[in-house]
């Protein structure tokens, strides 16, 4: 995992800043595979972190209301 993150440098993967520190969160994505759910996270700066989480919970009221 370190080898890893050495190797790369870390982008956001919302907005592509280049992330120096490490990363503030990680968007989570689901992906269908057939009968598989793959996780792939995804490193986030700060500010989307923020934002993106934001945007789940709004989603995640949205369907609650629905529902
Ligand atoms: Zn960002």
């Amino acid at each position: 995992m370190a080898g890893l993150l050495r190797r790369k440098r870390l982008k956001c993967d919302a907005c592509g800043d280049v992330i120096t520190a490490a990363p503030a969160g990680h968007g989570t994505l689901l992906k269908l595979r057939g009968d598989n759910v793959e996780h792939e996270e995804t490193p986030l700066c700060e500010r989307c972190a923020h934002a993106i989480g934001m945007t789940a919970l709004f989603r995640f009221a949205e369907e609650e209301e629905e529902g």
